[in-house]
């Protein structure tokens, strides 16, 4: 491995010299995980995942094809069009990880991988295993289905983290001339069109601003320009929306279409933002947030609410049973709000960050880090089949007992993989009057201000569990500054002291507690988010889970498995009771370790309708005859002990005259 430590490491978005943001990520290790709920996540990342992830990759055929591509074995290649794509996801995720800890295993697994690219690549810096493997197919003929620049783009960022985290050249070098061939080919005077699936957009700013070279930053915004002329002529069966080429980017008011896509795209629209400050980017990008927010996004944080053509639906169309909530939208979604917080310091992008990352992320691998939901349902019904895949055929998409391993579109595994390995650059940021803090785990955070004062600070926490968070100043300046401590739109009555003393009613400005002061070593910050179990009803308009009830606690949002429940096979009758108390109780020996909270409700006796689906409202149904102690447990973890009903939304048990 070829590393140059002198390296400023910066994480997968690197805003420190962007002029239109508001907040400047910090460097790679500035940020530094501490004993607790997030180190476990990483560590069977690190430990499991990314070592596992060589073998799928290895047992998927995904080298063979770059070995096929480079001439150095014969056979077929095998997958689909964009398998090069999932290489490229694990290196970003094991560089992430090698930066912070030194791992020869993982470090002969790159080489190798890294070996193979480059053997692949084409003279011209072409490179795409697929279409080097088929003789009839030339470059560049099926922009639209055949994922070559969102290939490319995975393969820029993969090639931007080996140098951030390590120093090493090796992939960017790769990574350069294929970026430059592609300049070479598309552009105003050359070339038109763009991929059907964005991710290029985004991979291409970040490589401008790893390079400083404009001309990246150019081809970035050429291919987002490409959109909306509707060049890719339309899905066969979900139309233009399915490319996002049914309206021009500055010109989008609302989500449509395939929900990664419009994510990742989004993504990347707003890194063309923050470079070159257009508004009409902004504007459009600000009316696409307040559609996914107030109208679009599940409990779960998850996105894309049909699984034809994998898309967002009409507003309020949020099915909890058929819902596709991809792992890899939730991931973008993560992705974009970020974007969009460093954008306009505002809270409410953070506040979705999380909602998607302790709910639909944080639910798809499973504990022991070897298997995946592809799609997250928020309802299982008992002993029925749950589709996990996006793709397999019929006989074999039931599967009975747990997450798959992997699956023919692998796109969500290593998705994960790389968020978790790069999980500390998301903490925090800085702007130039201090830090913000955007997400709460056990870490050392150390950043220089503007003013060239270093500041190192410990934050300590049990969260999620717990909504208290410690912060204590270890190192700092003479000169004020100013920390900013998000509140979450889920807590209803935090407090704050500072060295013991209650601070009354703090500044809030977007979201965030601002606290300006001279700090000095020792200072002690107490934030008490006050987490406490909550019944959350849902906009009536939901028609899909009208009357139904859901539990949160702090960010993690909860559901019921029939497997923890008195009465098994019981979940489609039961209902729950809003005026009785939510108990929580940890349980250590749980799944890994989580709050488990009991509510009380009742069992509808389901011999009131048996031989019914439908009968006149005249015909009274016998009250209800079961009391119900019913258990939750955090969505996130479902499926962990075999997978069988669930359901994250609850109908509300009506009162003695029939009103809820
Ligand atoms: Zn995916």
């Amino acid at each position: 491995m070829v590393t140059d430590t002198t390296n400023p490491g910066l994480g997968p978005v690197d805003t420190s010299h962007s002029p239109h943001a508001r907040l400047q990520t910090l460097d790679f290790r500035s940020v530094s995980l501490n004993k607790g709920f997030w180190t476990k996540r990483v560590e069977v990342n690190r430990s499991v995942s990314l070592r596992f992830g060589f073998e799928m990759l290895i047992k998927a055929g995904n080298f063979d094809n770059l070995r096929i591509a480079a001439g150095s074995m014969c056979g077929n290649y095998q997958g689909y069009v964009f398998q090069d794509s999932d290489i490229y996801k694990w290196l970003e995720a094991v560089a992430w990880e090698l930066g912070e800890n030194p791992d020869l295993v993982l470090s002969s697994m790159a080489d190798q991988a890294i070996g193979l690219i480059a053997a692949a690549q084409l003279p011209n810096g072409y490179i795409n295993s697929y279409v080097q493997t088929r003789e009839s197919i030339e470059p560049w003929i099926d922009l639209a289905n055949g994922h070559e620049l969102y290939c490319a783009g995975h393969l820029l960022q993969a090639a931007i983290a080996f140098r951030r985290a390590l120093g090493d050249q090796r992939l960017f070098e790769i990574a350069r001339r294929f970026a430059d061939h592609i300049g070479s080919v598309f552009g105003p005077d050359k070339r038109h069109g763009t991929c059907g699936h964005p991710q290029v957009e985004m991979a291409l700013v970040e490589f401008y601003r790893e390079t400083g070279e404009f001309h990246y930053l150019d081809l970035a915004k050429f291919f987002i320009d490409q959109r909306g002329q509707n060049g890719m002529k339309g899905h066969r069966s979900y139309g233009p929306e399915y490319y996002q080429d049914h309206v021009p980017v500055r010109m989008v008011r609302e989500a449509a279409g395939h929900s990664v896509r419009q994510l990742y795209l989004a993504s990347g629209v707003t890194d063309l933002y923050l470079e070159t400050g257009e508004q009409a980017l902004m504007d459009a990008m600000q009316c696409l947030s307040k559609d996914i927010i107030e109208t679009k996004t599940f409990i779960t944080g998850g996105s894309g609410a049909r699984f034809d053509g994998e898309a967002f639906g009409d507003p309020y169309e949020l099915p909890a049973d058929q819902c596709y909530c991809e792992t890899c939208a939730a991931i973008a979604s993560l992705m974009w709000n970020w974007r969009m917080l460093l954008a306009s310091g505002e809270g409410r992008y953070a506040d979705q960050m999380e909602r998607a990352l302790y709910n639909n992320i944080l639910g798809s691998p499973a504990l022991d880090g070897k298997h995946f939901f592809y799609i997250n349902p928020l309802m299982l019904r008992e002993a029925r089949y749950l589709r996990l895949s996006s793709d397999l055929p019929p006989h074999k998409v039931f599967v009975p007992n747990q997450r798959p391993e992997w699956h023919a579109c692998a796109c969500c595994p290593p998705n994960v993989m790389r968020l978790f390995s790069s999980f500390a650059h998301y903490l925090a940021t800085q702007d130039a009057n201090g830090i913000q803090i955007h997400h709460f785990a056990s870490a050392q955070i150390g950043f220089e201000l503007d003013s060239k004062q270093h500041v190192c600070m410990d934050m300590a926490t049990e969260y999620p569990w717990q909504g208290a968070i410690r912060l204590r100043i270890v190192e700092t300046g003479v000169s004020p500054w100013v920390l900013s401590l998000r509140v979450p739109e889920w807590s209803q009555s935090p407090n704050l002291s500072i060295n013991g003393n209650i601070v009354r009613d703090p500044k809030l400005v977007k979201g965030y507690w601002v606290l300006e002061r001279v700090w000095q070593a020792g200072d002690i910050v107490e934030l008490d988010l006050g987490m406490e179990a909550v019944f959350v009803a849902p906009n009536p308009r939901i028609d899909a889970v009208r009357g139904c009830l859901a539990i949160q606690r702090g960010p993690i949002v909860y559901c019921l498995e029939d497997r923890d429940q008195e009465m098994k096979g019981g979940l489609l009758d039961v209902e729950i009771d809003k005026d009785r108390p939510l108990l929580s109780r940890w349980e250590a020996d749980l799944l890994d370790g989580v709050m488990v909270i009991e509510a009380a409700g009742q069992y509808m006796d389901p011999m009131n309708w048996r031989g019914h689906l439908y009968r006149p409202v005249t015909i009274r149904a016998k009250a209800a005859t079961r009391p119900a102690r019913l258990v939750a447990v955090p969505y996130y973890a479902w499926g962990n002990r075999g997978i069988g009903g669930m359901r994250v939304w609850i109908p509300e048990k009506k009162r003695e005259n029939g009103k809820r």
